[in-house]
C-alpha cells in the first residue's frame, strides 16, 4: 500500500511549542500580548496601518460587514463560487446577497459582471480571492470608487497575494482566515485588516463586547476574540512565510509543467501583475478530457494522490438557501460550468520531489497526452 499523498498538511516551524508552552506558563490564555504581537506581524506582512485578531475567519467577514450598519434589502454583490462562509457572513449581517459570474482563468468574481448588477440597493462589494490570486482589485476598487459603495475583500485563501502591486486584504476591509488547511494557520482563528484607524477601533470594540474600559459599553458588541494561545501557534508561522510560499509556487511550476500538454486539461493561470500564494492548485478537467473529473479524483484516490472539489456546487445552490428572503441569484453560466470541472491537487510546502513526480505521473497516466 503506497502512503497517500494528503491535499493539505499542517507542519509547524520550530519554536512554536516553546511559544506556546510559554503561554501556558504565563497563565495568560486568552487575549493578551501575544495576539497584539500577532496582529502587528500580519499587519506589516499585509501592508496595512490595523489588523485586529478575530475568533475564525466566518466572524473575520461577520465583523468587517457589521461595522457598515447592513439592514434588510441592502445588497452585497459577491462570488457564486466561493466556500460557504462568505455566503453566511452576508446574512448574520442582515443584509441581501447577490451573485455575479466568475472568469474562468482565475475562477475569480469578475468585474463587469458585478458592474451589472450595482443599482439602488447595492452598498458593498466582497470579492473572494479564491485559490491564493487576487480578485481584479484595481478593477474592484475603481467599481466601488465609482458607485460609493463599501470594499470588503474575502481574503481568507490569499494571505500575502497582491495584484497591481496592492496586497490581498489592503484595498478594502481585508477578512483572513486562519483555519487548520489555510496557508497561515492557528487551528482556528482569523484577521481584518484595514487602513482606515476609525473602522479599526469599531472592529475592536465590536470584537469585545462593545467594550472600551471595563463595563463601559460603547455599542451592542460581540465576543469575536482570538486567545494568545491560538497567535503563539502562528506567530512563527509569519517568521517563515514568504519561504513557505516560495516553495508552494515551485511546487505549482513543476506541475504546470507537468500537465502542460495533457488533453482537456486546463492548468491554473496567474493573470498578469498578480503574486500567487498557491493555497490551492486547482485544474479544470474539461469535457475534452478522457474521464470527467469525478472519475479522476477517484482514480487518484486509488493511486495515493489525495485531491479536493474546492467548490462541487454554487454556494447558494442548497436547499437551505432556496428560495431565502435575503439571497437574490441570477444566471452565472461560467461558474455552473467551472463547479463541475475543478479539481485541487496537493501543492502545499512539504511535498517531496518524489511525491510530486507521482502526483503528475498519476494524472498524466489517467489521462493521456
Ligand atoms: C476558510 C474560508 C472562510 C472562513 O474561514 P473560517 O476560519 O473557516 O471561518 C471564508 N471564506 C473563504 C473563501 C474561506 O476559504
Amino acid at each position: 500500500m503506497t502512503e497517500v499523498i494528503p491535499i493539505s498538511q499542517v507542519r509547524l516551524p520550530d519554536g512554536t511549542e516553546e511559544r506556546v508552552l510559554a503561554v501556558l506558563r504565563s497563565g495568560r490564555l486568552a487575549q493578551g500580548p501575544v495576539v497584539e504581537e500577532l496582529e502587528a506581524r500580519f499587519a506589516e506582512l499585509t501592508g496595512v496601518r490595523s489588523a485586529v485578531a478575530v475568533n475564525n475567519g466566518t466572524t473575520a467577514l461577520i465583523a468587517a460587514l457589521s461595522v457598515l450598519d447592513l439592514g434588510p434589502g441592502d445588497e452585497v454583490v459577491t462570488s457564486p463560487f466561493t466556500f460557504v462562509a462568505t455566503l453566511n457572513a452576508i446574512l448574520a449581517a442582515g443584509a441581501t446577497a447577490r451573485f455575479a459570474d466568475i472568469d474562468d482563468s482565475d475562477f475569480n468574481v469578475d468585474a463587469a459582471s458585478a458592474a451589472a448588477l450595482v443599482g439602488t440597493s447595492t452598498v458593498a462589494l466582497l470579492p473572494v480571492h479564491l485559490f491564493g490570486q487576487c480578485a481584479d482589485l484595481d478593477a474592484f476598487s475603481a467599481l466601488a470608487d465609482r458607485n460609493d459603495l463599501h470594499l470588503v475583500e474575502d481574503a481568507a485563501q490569499a494571505h500575502g497575494a497582491s495584484a497591481g502591486g496592492r496586497r490581498a486584504g489592503s484595498v478594502g476591509t481585508g477578512c483572513f482566515s486562519f483555519y487548520a488547511t489555510k496557508n497561515l494557520t492557528t487551528g482556528e482563528g482569523g484577521m481584518v485588516t484595514t487602513d482606515d484607524e476609525h473602522l479599526a477601533d469599531r472592529l475592536r470594540l465590536l470584537r469585545n463586547q462593545g467594550m472600551r474600559a471595563r463595563y463601559e459599553y460603547e455599542v451592542a458588541g460581540n465576543n469575536f476574540r482570538m486567545t494568545d494561545l491560538q497567535a503563539a501557534v502562528g506567530l512563527p508561522q509569519i517568521d517563515e512565510y514568504r519561504s513557505s510560499v516560495r516553495r508552494r509556487a515551485v511546487n505549482a511550476a513543476f506541475l504546470s509543467e507537468a500537465l502542460a500538454d495533457v488533453e482537456g486539461l486546463v492548468t491554473p493561470r496567474v493573470l498578469d501583475g498578480r503574486e500567487h500564494v498557491w493555497h490551492q492548485f486547482t485544474v479544470r478537467v474539461t469535457d475534452a478530457c478522457r474521464i470527467d473529473r469525478d472519475e479522476l479524483a477517484r482514480r487518484l484516490e486509488r493511486r495515493g494522490v489525495g485531491s479536493g472539489v474546492y467548490y462541487p456546487r454554487l454556494v447558494f445552490d442548497y436547499d437551505c438557501y432556496r428560495d431565502h428572503p435575503a439571497i437574490r441569484t441570477d444566471e452565472v453560466p461560467v461558474a455552473a460550468r467551472v463547479a463541475g470541472e475543478v479539481l485541487s491537487l496537493p501543492v502545499h510546502p512539504d511535498l517531496t520531489g518524489s511525491q510530486l513526480d507521482r502526483i503528475a505521473s498519476s494524472v498524466v497516466e489517467e489521462l493521456g497526452r
